[in-house]
């Protein structure tokens, strides 16, 4: 068996510790690239959303290096992502390829026996002990915590560094060590010292940056191939931002949603907008939101690909919590035609007006 998974955040940093941890043989996909989505975009069904192409391309470059299993998340929900996984075994058996996909997917949705036997199916290719193996699952699910926390810190410190870039550079050198690890040990070591690094950099709390609230469909949040590296550009315009969805955060959720335990502030947040599931992460979207006003945030920004039936509908309630948070919001469809170009220069006539508006707000 040699495993790979989708590239989706900092996903592919728990795998590679995980996997190296069991000593599973695995294939980590290489950044997701015009050249992905080319490949994905020639094999899918021409309306599916941007997450599925981008995926295939991931599958079909992994496969080419000798990958045979794919290890990737589900939903049962009623968006297109519950018909990734056979929609994707369907194209790739078209294909002649013969490879296997292990979807782990909610115990609420498939049931706890279920859910073990997939995850049996890829812990049984290691001869490691039970014991060894949880204390693995563990350190990696640590790791993905750890990462999205340097994301965090870098994207929100970004707003205050007096040397500019210090927080790129610092997330850039983080990455590209982490990925040199051998095993999670060294690789949490790597990711507590630059979030340490981070920590301590030189900042200016004086400074009363702008600050984005990054909301959306979870690929396009997670991964930023999906959203042009906003965050990044962000980072270099000076801009703090924050993100609630992360995949972290979306480990947590599924965790403890059997006991409706799970995200208690997005149900509340929610409620007065959107108080049920329509599938994808539109509530978070919602929820996130309305908490952007209390975490004194200047804008809100809605990234998804395009047709994502719940961001569409995240969208039409959006004007509703514009009008009455007095916070405004910008919509950014992304799909494989999008220019970076023109989607900068929506960024930046945004920020712009957001600026103004906080001058005019201190004057008044
Ligand atoms: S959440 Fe949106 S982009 Fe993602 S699978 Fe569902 S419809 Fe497609």
């Amino acid at each position: 068996m040699v495993v790979t998974i989708p590239r989706l955040g900092n996903t592919y940093l728990a795998a590679k510790a995980l996997f190296e941890a069991l000593e599973i043989p695995y294939i980590i996909p290489d950044n997701n690239s015009k050249s992905t989505l080319e490949t994905g975009a020639r094999l899918s069904p021409e309306e599916i959303c941007l997450p599925f192409k981008i995926m295939m391309g991931n599958y079909i470059e992994c496969i080419k290096k000798g990958a045979d299993t794919i290890v990737m998340t589900g939903s049962c929900g009623p968006c297109r992502f519950g018909e990734y996984c056979e929609l994707q075994m369907k194209l790739l058996k078209k294909l002649g390829i013969d490879a296997k996909i292990i979807v782990i997917d909610s115990p609420a949705e498939i049931g706890k026996e279920a859910l073990w036997n997939r995850i049996s199916e890829i812990s049984g290719a290691s001869s490691m002990r039970r014991m060894e193996k949880l204390k693995s699952l563990y350190q990696a699910v640590n790791i993905l915590s750890l990462a999205d926390q340097v994301d965090a810190t870098a994207h929100h410190l970004a707003g205050y560094e007096r040397n500019k870039g210090e927080c790129k550079r610092l997330l850039t050198e983080c990455k590209s060590e982490a990925l040199k690890c051998n095993g999670p040990v060294s690789m949490r070591k790597v990711l507590t010292k630059y979030l340490h690094n981070l920590k301590k950099i030189n900042v200016d709390k004086t400074r009363d940056p702008i600050s984005i609230t990054l909301i959306g469909e979870i690929y396009s949040m997670i991964e930023p191939f999906g959203n042009l590296d906003i965050e990044e550009k962000l980072m270099e315009y000076g801009v703090s931002s924050i993100r609630h969805v992360t995949t972290s955060w979306w480990i947590r959720d599924l965790i403890f949603k059997p006991l409706k335990l799970n995200s208690p502030d997005v149900r509340i947040n929610s409620k007065a907008y959107l108080p049920y599931s329509v599938g994808g992460h539109a509530r978070e979207s919602i929820a996130h939101a309305v908490k952007a006003e209390a975490e004194k945030s200047d804008g809100i920004i809605q990234i998804y690909p395009l047709g994502c039936m719940p961001e569409i509908v995240a969208k039409s309630i959006l004007p509703t919590i514009r009008k009455e948070k007095d916070i405004p919001v910008m919509t950014l469809v992304i799909d494989e035609m999008t220019g970076e170009a023109g989607y900068l220069t929506r960024i930046e006539a945004y920020l712009d007006m957001l600026e103004a508006r906080k001058k005019r707000r201190l004057i008044v």
